[in-house]
Formats: structure tokens, C-alpha cells, sequence
């Protein structure tokens, strides 16, 4: 089966491409020539997953999923949450984002956070939704080399090293995006 990942993001693409098993070739945005950047306007991280698969069907008349993610932080009243990858500006630098984390819990506030994962799927005339979480702690500063994004300032409960240290099949096994996409891969087992 052929399905697209609606995303221009590698770091995902890669990590997705290597949980889905073989019978489905993921097709990325590049593949397609789409080459535009999909809004996200939503308020929830299901709204923007939503948005992204639909604006895929809608123009290319295909199946596909998209994912949207957030890092929610108890202390900051659940942000960055929707807003993750703006949260220091629309240049949506990852760097600039940790920063910013980094610098509001400096005032000994709880460290808890999760990352929370919706994927959208589009297929054959259904909308469906799948979601994944991952609970952990906030580091006082990064850790690591690994993964993308606010990886190298995220310990998973349960391990003493941040996302970007631990090996990638750790992350895609108890990951957010991970258990998102099990459930995924359920369904389409199905289907
Ligand atoms: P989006 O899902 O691409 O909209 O990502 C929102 C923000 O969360 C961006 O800043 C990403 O870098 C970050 N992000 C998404 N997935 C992950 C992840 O698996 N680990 C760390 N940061 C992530």
C-alpha cells in the first residue's frame, strides 16, 4: 500500500519510514512535488493534523497521514503545547524553543512535561484520529546529539538520559510518535 506522510520535516520521515512495516511504501511531500508549506492554523494538535492530511487529499486526491506534535510542560500551564515549533518565533528555530523552556523553568518550577503525538489518517473516504504520549521530565540543560526538536532537553520516565542520548529504536519503541503510529499501523493491519 502506498500512503503519504504529509510532512517537509526528514527528522520524521526518517523515524516513521523505519516503525512502518514493509508492505506500505511511505511517500513523502518531496515525492508527491508538493513543495508548499500546509498552514497550521488549528488550536489543538488534532486540528492541525487534521488540516495537514486534508489539505494533501484535497489537492492530490490521495491517501495519507499527517502528524502534529507538542511538548506540554506542567509548570507553563501546558505549554508550548500547540505552539511548539513557533514558541520563539515564527522562525521556528529549535534552538531559540529550548532556550526559552530552559530560561522559564529556571525558577525551580516542577520539571514535568510529555510529548503528546495526533495522527491523522485519510484513507478511502475516512477520517480517523490516533494519539501517542510519552510522560518524562525536563533537563537543567541539553543532553545529546540525537533526534530533533526539544529531544536533548526530554528524559522519558523511567530512563536517566534525554531522548537525544538514548539510541533512536528506544525513542521510536516508547516514544510519542511511536504509539501513535502502532496504533496506526493497527488499524491499516485491518483495513
Ligand atoms: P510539528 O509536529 O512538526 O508541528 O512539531 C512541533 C514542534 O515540536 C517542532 O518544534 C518540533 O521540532 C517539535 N517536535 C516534534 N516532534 C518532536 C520529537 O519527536 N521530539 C522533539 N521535538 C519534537
Amino acid at each position: 500500500m502506498d500512503l503519504v506522510f504529509a510532512t517537509h520535516n526528514t527528522n520524521k520521515l526518517k523515524e516513521v519510514g523505519l516503525m512502518l512495516p514493509k508492505a506500505i511504501r511511505l511517500i513523502s511531500l518531496e515525492d508527491l512535488g508538493c513543495r508548499q508549506e500546509i498552514p497550521e492554523t488549528g488550536t489543538s494538535l488534532e486540528a492541525n493534523a487534521q488540516l495537514k492530511a486534508d489539505y494533501i487529499t484535497k489537492h492530490y486526491g490521495i491517501s495519507c497521514f499527517a502528524d502534529d506534535t507538542g511538548l506540554i510542560i506542567d509548570a507553563l500551564n501546558g505549554a508550548p503545547g500547540v505552539y511548539s515549533a513557533r514558541y520563539a518565533g515564527e522562525e521556528k528555530d529549535s534552538e531559540k524553543n529550548i532556550e526559552k523552556v530552559l530560561t522559564k523553568l529556571r525558577n525551580g518550577a516542577s520539571r514535568e512535561a510529555r510529548f503528546k503525538t495526533v495522527i491523522a489518517l485519510n484513507l478511502k473516504n475516512k477520517r480517523l484520529l490516533f494519539d501517542g504520549i510519552v510522560e518524562g521530565t525536563i533537563t537543567n540543560e541539553k543532553r545529546g546529539k540525537n533526534g530533533f526538536g526539544y529531544d536533548p532537553i526530554f528524559i522519558p520516565t523511567g530512563y536517566d538520559q534525554t531522548f537525544a542520548q538514548l539510541p533512536g529504536h528506544i525513542k521510536n519503541e516508547i516514544g510519542h510518535r511511536g504509539k501513535a503510529l502502532q496504533k496506526l499501523i493497527k488499524y491499516l493491519a485491518k483495513n
